[in-house]
């Protein structure tokens, strides 16, 4: 499966950043129950670094349909 190119932070709301809803579809993920995407650093034009913790649905099909809504 192709990996997806995850979106901008700056299009991400803060519960998708703290990895508490799906980074495709906004879904609010169950505790336990969502794919961890990795850490991602951030290094804004100004500001100090920082880092977000995308996750995605388990059911990526489901998940591709409601994002494509
Ligand atoms: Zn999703």
């Amino acid at each position: 499966m192709p990996v997806r190119q995850l979106p901008p932070v700056s299009d991400a709301l803060e519960q998708q950043q703290r990895g508490w809803a799906c980074i495709w579809c906004k879904i609010w993920l169950p505790v336990g129950l969502s794919t961890d995407l990795g850490q991602q650093r951030v290094t804004p034009e100004t500001g100090a670094s920082y880092l977000w913790f995308p996750r995605e649905c388990l059911d990526t099909a489901a998940c591709a349909k409601r994002a494509a809504q």
